[in-house]
């Protein structure tokens, strides 16, 4: 199946109100190009080096979604790009406040979303769930002068146990009310990230706003 064509099918199985992130990581630019060509506007990565050489060869109006682990000595030259771009991954206040005085000094707002850790593999990055709560019941969020908090991102267990993956989906979107009734005031805080190609159907029973999905779109990766 070529890249147009899964990228459809996807298309029909996501309800209203579903955003689609084409997670192009390793993947050559003229992936993404059969993407574009079919509408497709967002796409994901998750290595500063690599969307900084795709992003100059490839539209202006792409929406970049950053999904790795992001070092907050590559935040400087992340933001200084220019792009259109979601920070999904924010896992830590110290990249956080990176983010924000970056954006300060650049002029500049920046999206994020906070990424919580809810799945069995220590493995995983994020914040605990009870660190994020407690970090929007102190208020501390306030303080940040350039960064926008767009919502929540999370990943389910890599298992093949469906319960297991809905409880996971759960615990995120329970979490991302919880945050919101903590934090009445964050009116920006409507997303929750989650699904990828094995798990999307049910990430958006539990109430998945934006699915990234590779794999399903652009076949596998060669790392
Ligand atoms: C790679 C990646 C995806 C896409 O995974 P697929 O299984 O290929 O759909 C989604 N989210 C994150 C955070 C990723 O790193």
């Amino acid at each position: 199946m070529n890249v147009a064509t899964a990228i459809e099918s996807v298309r029909t199985s996501l309800p209203q109100g579903v955003g689609l992130v084409a997670v192009s990581k390793f993947h050559p630019a003229a992936a993404i190009e059969q993407a574009y060509s079919v509408g497709q506007r967002a796409f994901g990565e998750s290595r500063v080096q690599e969307l900084l050489a795709k992003a100059p060869i490839l539209p202006n109006d792409i929406r970049w979604h950053f999904i790795g682990h992001l070092q907050t000595n590559k935040v400087r030259q992340l933001l200084a790009a220019g792009l259109e771009l979601l920070i999904e991954s924010v896992d830590s206040l110290k990249l956080l406040s990176a983010i924000d005085a970056e954006s300060v000094k650049q002029g500049r707002i920046t999206n994020v979303l906070v990424e919580a850790h809810v799945a069995q593999e220590e493995t995983k990055s994020g914040f605990a769930p009870d660190e994020l709560l407690e970090y929007f019941r102190s208020g501390q969020y306030r303080n940040l002068r350039a960064t926008r908090i767009c919502g929540l991102m999370g990943m389910a267990s890599n298992t093949d146990d469906t319960e297991r993956i809905r409880a996971d989906f759960n615990a995120l979107a329970r979490l991302k009310e919880n945050i919101i009734a903590l934090a009445p005031d964050l009116v920006d805080f409507k997303h929750l990230s989650m699904g990828m190609s094995d798990d999307y159907l049910l990430a958006i029973d539990a109430g998945s706003t934006l699915v990234r999905i590779g794999t399903a779109i652009f076949g596998p990766r060669e790392y």
